[in-house]
């Protein structure tokens, strides 16, 4: 008998049909011995029905009243589910975040989960009962509602299995797993049977949107074991096949020695580059520059500073796409004349493209692969940026699918 929380995604919580073939999943998993918390999202569209009402009243809603309209997306399927699981004689119980209580921080909209209380959840569990907890939300210090941000019932999910010490936490969603890159670029993208939370966090930063980021750093941080697995298979399908099944999120020292060197290719369309030309090569212009950047709220990525000719240098940083003006304003009209630059280009065509896996920790040449792979595609590299288990490259969007498919292949990811 195990501990173990299972999350549904909007899409497995869309109707009265698909609720009542949770509640076989989960009646399944209870039956079979083990103690089951889950951890639903809104139905689908539901968040964004609610959201979008709201836009209808005020363009600038009160982001406390934002939370209080969006949390109900999920107080309605916690309740659901539990009448489902009733309805077929299971005990069941639903709670919203603040009853259990999961505490957050005040950031409205975008909370951050500080501790959950699991004296409740225990006693119902010891007493036989499925528990269902919203996902999505909590409640800050001075009671009020707060949600963790879009996708957040991932984030939910992992962190009640983290705060129970649960044996693993089963999101079930609408893909079958985590792969090797995405499969509508690649047709022979493989499926991943495990990949580590370091890989797993630099993928979905990258542009894989399987799971919540901060779900996958709460995996780490308490590493606990985290399955992304299919919902839409049979609910009865036999208990140890799909609890094999999907992709598991593990730590670095499960993985197997033969491991492959590279997990998986990953890309972001979402990219574009700024060039501050001729800046005078002296401390202080990087900060001036990015400074101004930050303090406008627009996120960096990759960076590069060219060596300097005659004192003068050349600066590129990448933001994403939606911030490309507000960038370009900020540096021509705030920092421009006063770093003495001598002009601020920008591409706002740009990919990123990055292998990604934790066995380049231990193999070499790696990088030149990379580079020698795109190099007879004809791709022309603008940035390059590395981290201890990634290379990611800049390149024209025009190639980025090309990119991918070389990759993918010069390293041997396809299905066998
Ligand atoms: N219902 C919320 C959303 O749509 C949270 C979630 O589904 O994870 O973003
Ligand atoms: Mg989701």
């Amino acid at each position: 008998m195990a501990l173990i929380v299972h999350k549904y995604g909007g899409t497995s919580m869309g109707s009265p049909e698909r609720i009542k073939n949770v509640a076989k999943r989960v009646a399944k998993w209870h039956d079979a011995g083990h103690q089951i918390v889950v951890v639903p999202s809104a139905m689908s569209g539901e968040t964004n029905r609610l959201l979008g009402l709201a836009k209808e009243i005020t363009a600038q809603p009160d982001p406390r009243e934002l939370d209080m309209l969006a949390s109900t997306g999920e107080q309605a399927s916690v309740a659901l589910l539990a009448m489902a699981l009733q309805a077929i004689g299971k005990q069941a119980v639903s709670y919203a975040g603040w009853q259990v209580a999961i505490k957050t921080d005040s950031a409205h909209t975008k909370a951050r989960i500080r501790s959950i209380d699991d004296t409740k959840v225990r006693q119902d569990l010891d007493a036989g009962k499925v528990v269902i907890i919203t996902g999505f939300q909590g409640i800050d210090e001075l009671g009020n509602i707060t949600t963790l941000g879009r996708g957040g019932s991932d984030t939910s999910a992992v962190a009640v299995a983290a705060a129970l010490q649960a044996a693993e936490c089963l999101i079930y969603t609408d893909v079958d797993g985590v792969y090797t890159t995405d499969p509508r670029v690649v047709s022979d993208a493989r499926r991943l049977k495990t990949v580590t939370f370091e890989e797993m966090l630099e993928m979905a930063s990258l542009g894989s949107k399987v799971l919540q980021i901060r779900s996958v750093e709460f995996a780490g941080n308490y590493k606990m074991p985290t399955r992304v697995l299919s919902s839409l298979t049979d609910p009865l399908m036999p208990l140890e096949e799909e609890a094999i099944s999907g992709t598991l999120i593990s730590f670095e020292e499960d993985t197997k020695m033969e491991q492959a060197t590279i997990t998986g290719i990953a890309f972001n369309r979402d990219e574009t580059k700024i060039t501050v030309l001729g800046v005078p090569d002296r401390p202080g212009i990087a900060y001036q520059i990015l400074g101004a950047v930050a303090d406008a709220n627009i996120e960096v990525d990759m960076i590069i500073q060219n060596q300097s000719v005659d004192g003068k240098t050349d600066f590129t940083f990448t933001v994403p796409r939606g911030e490309y003006t507000k960038a370009m304003d900020v540096l021509n009209e705030k920092v421009k004349a006063n770093i003495g630059a001598a002009s601020i280009t920008g591409d706002a065509k740009v990919s990123k493209v990055s292998v990604v896996g934790v066995g380049m920790r231990s193999h070499v040449g790696i990088a030149s692969q990379m580079f020698r792979t795109l190099s007879e595609e004809g791709i022309n590299i603008q940035m390059i940026s590395t981290s201890e288990i990634k290379i990611s490259v800049l390149i024209d969007e025009k190639y980025m699918e090309l990119a991918v498919r070389a990759l993918h292949k010069a390293f041997g990811l396809e299905s066998a």
